[in-house]
């Protein structure tokens, strides 16, 4: 898949990549036609999502799934969100990113219940700026009455920044999401600037490793005692902890050795087309004797 950085589209078949003259128009003019292109893509059904499942590994069961979204552009082919959720933050247009995203997430949730008996708990990324936006809460009731999906059946993934941008509203916005039953999990923890203050503050239904400690877990100390340490944090503040970004047996192995039992990543399922979550869970599932 091509998660173009800015300007990278434009990179092939060149030997010099540099930010001035004809290189930076031509960079300027493909993030306009980016930005012009996705307020198109979010009317004309040209953005999709894609799911990665959360398992608790001592079960192997699914947990949740987190939505993540993709653009089929129509001469760039598939992008990633690295490539167009940035544009979209500073250009004005992750409001509607984001209401078209939680829409549909929640419709793709109460569908696989409805059609393929499979409750799944969907999380939504959040960016910092749409995080407290005043039509949040009225967007999220608005996509749950849509679609039927119950509130607790709804993850909202906030990054630390998100806690920074909006300090003063964000206390009020999380205790009115909590009350309507909605969880929150704080996305790439330990990456962020607020981390120990946000968590004093408000009560989070889980804390997400980021994949940058996962990564070097099994080598480097200092990630595996990073790791360990929120591992311990969580436990005593009575949050779960997820390990994101999880590639291979020996991370698993590690995470499970510290008791991190909730993890995802590539090294039990990439994001994945609705279609293909029932025969990932089914397969997951060990058949029951006699079946
Ligand atoms: P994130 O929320 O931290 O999502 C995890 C990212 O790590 C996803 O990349 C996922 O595909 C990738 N990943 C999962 N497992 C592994 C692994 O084992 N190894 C590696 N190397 N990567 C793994 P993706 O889909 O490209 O999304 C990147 C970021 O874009 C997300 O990071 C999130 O911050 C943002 N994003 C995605 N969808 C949305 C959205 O709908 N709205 C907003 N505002 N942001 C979104
Ligand atoms: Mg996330
Ligand atoms: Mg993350
Ligand atoms: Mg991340």
């Amino acid at each position: 898949m091509a998660d173009l950085a800015l300007g990278q589209a434009k990179q092939q078949g060149r030997s010099t990549f540099c930010l001035y003259g004809g290189e930076w128009r031509e960079e300027r003019d493909h993030r306009i036609q980016l930005e012009h292109g996705l307020l198109r893509a979010i009317n004309r059904n040209e953005l999709y999502l894609v799911y990665q499942p959360k398992l608790d590994t001592a079960t192997m069961s699914v947990v949740g799934v987190e939505a993540l979204v993709r653009w089929q552009h129509p001469h760039l082919g598939e992008l990633g969100p690295g490539s167009f959720v940035p544009l979209a933050e500073k250009g004005g247009l992750i409001w509607p990113l984001t209401e078209w995203v939680l829409k549909e997430a929640c419709r793709q949730a109460a569908q696989w219940y409805r059609n393929e008996a499979l409750d799944l708990n969907v999380a939504v990324n959040m960016s910092p700026t749409v995080f407290a936006h005043e039509e949040l809460e009225q967007a999220i009731e608005a996509a749950l009455h849509d679609s039927g999906l119950p509130p607790d059946r709804l993850t909202l993934e906030i990054t630390e920044q998100s806690l920074m941008v909006y300090e003063a509203e964000a206390v009020g916005v999380l205790e009115r999401l909590q009350r309507m039953g909605i969880n929150v999990q704080i996305d790439d923890f330990g990456t962020g600037y607020s981390s120990l203050s946000s968590l004093k503050h408000y009560h989070f239904q889980a804390l997400k490793i980021d994949k940058s400690f996962v990564s070097d877990v099994v080598t480097s100390s200092e990630d595996a005692a990073i790791a360990t340490t929120i591992m311990f944090m969580s436990k005593c503040l009575d949050m779960e902890a997820i390990a994101e970004g999880v590639e291979n047996e020996a991370q698993k192995d590690f995470l499970a050795s510290i008791d991190c039992r909730l993890m995802q990543g590539f090294y039990f399922a990439r994001p994945m087309l609705p279609s293909e979550m029932s025969r990932f869970i089914s397969r997951l599932t060990p058949a029951k004797p006699g079946e």
